[in-house]
């Protein structure tokens, strides 16, 4: 999964502290191809690790001593071996349309959000849950509230998982099979800067004895960290969002300062080279700044840079906040801007704002975890 040499640019990015070694891996981030390993070193066949897989994702215990239909002693060596805790949900808050969004606290008490976003579709119900990957971000993007975060560390991939479970417990997901129909990697963090926890994470939420997630429903949404787009379109096949927001150097580079490690030009090669499945698009993620990126000029320069690439463009008035000093366009302004995209034939919409009287909107997360977690 990590790539035998790291390219500088993202050698030098990865200095965020690794997760806190809890002292026994957790099950909740263990893939079941490790987890078969570990059961036939023990001499057991291999179908046990399955039975472990469902006993935690598909009916959620939270004890290993709950999975009866594994022997006692060996229900001990799980306990022995394994960490099953998940982060704790210290805070939840509801918005009047239905978003939630939850904050939890991890071992180290670094506080880290993710929100559920139910919506209606064409008369169907729909469910996204967007979770964090980090507890803060390195990234620096200027329009960001989890910039300012300083106390940043990598998730582990079972500190993932557990938003997973957590948020669907919280909602009353009780069949073994109830799930969202989306999960985004859009809340704190920058992803593909903690790569091999993800990719795990990934793998626990695709495999089919576990959670059993299509990889349809799976998005993992990047600034533009180059290398890890390519490595990721060779390990998992999961949906692939960009969050470009600018269409020249000149503005990317001021807006979100990776550009300068990977510029445009990098980028949108990798999102031609990334594979699709047949019918898939990249999503491409556009906050617009007034009097920044969103002028004809911006719409028209966007049209030529992602020609004849499959995408669907995700357009984002900025969610205001007080970290930030770029401003929301008119809503006059994000017509005009959608209009130009839509006239040349792009798949676009705008993102309505969700969950923003309780900070949950994107570009927004993090509020709660610059409060004073210790008091809790
Ligand atoms: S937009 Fe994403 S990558 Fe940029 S600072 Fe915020 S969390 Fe990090």
């Amino acid at each position: 999964m990590q790539s035998a040499t790291l390219h500088p640019a993202l050698a030098s990015l990865q200095s965020f502290s690794e997760p806190p070694p809890a002292g026994k891996p957790n099950i909740l981030g263990t893939p079941l191809a490790e987890l078969r390993t570990f059961v036939e070193k023990h001499g057991l066949p291999g179908f046990r690790a399955q039975q472990i897989f469902h006993g935690v994702f598909r009916h959620r215990h939270k004890s290993f001593a709950d999975i009866t239909n594994l022997s006692k002693e060996f229900r001990e060596i799980l306990e022995q071996t394994f960490d099953i805790t998940r982060p704790r949900v210290d805070q939840i808050e509801k918005s009047s349309d239905g978003t939630r969004k939850y904050r939890f606290l991890t071992i180290d008490n670094l506080a880290f959000e993710a929100v559920f976003i139910p919506e209606v579709a064409k008369g169907r119900k729909t469910s996204t849950l967007c979770v964090s990957s980090q507890t803060g971000c390195a990234v620096g993007c200027k329009f960001c509230f989890t910039a300012a975060i300083k106390r940043n560390r990598n998730l582990a991939a079972s500190e993932i998982i557990g938003q997973v479970l957590a948020v669907a417990e919280d909602i009353g997901h009780k069949e073994p099979d109830a799930k969202f129909t989306n999960i985004v990697f859009m809340g704190m963090g920058e992803p593909l800067l903690n790569y091999e926890h993800v990719v795990r994470s990934v793998r626990v939420l695709l495999d089919e004895e576990g959670m059993d997630f299509s990889a349809r429903r799976i998005t993992i949404s990047t600034s533009g960290i180059v290398p890890r787009i390519y490595d990721l379109g060779r390990d998992v096949p999961v949906q692939l969002a960009i969050s470009l927001n600018a269409t020249t150097d000149e503005v990317r580079d001021i807006i979100m300062p990776i550009n300068k490690k990977w510029p445009i030009h990098e980028l949108i090669q990798s999102m031609r080279d990334y594979p699709l499945q047949n019918r898939r698009r990249i999503t491409v993620e556009y906050v617009l700044l007034q009097g920044i990126n969103d002028s004809l000029d911006d719409a028209q320069r966007l049209i030529h840079l992602l020609e004849d690439i499959p995408v669907k463009i995700n357009i984002l008035p900025l969610n205001p906040h007080d970290k930030t000093s770029y401003l929301p366009p008119s809503a006059e302004t994000t017509d005009q801007f959608q209009a130009e995209l839509r006239r040349h034939g792009y798949h676009t919409m705008v993102r309505r704002t969700r969950g923003d009287e309780i900070s949950a909107a994107c570009g927004q997360l993090g509020e709660t975890a610059l409060q004073n977690t210790t008091m809790l």
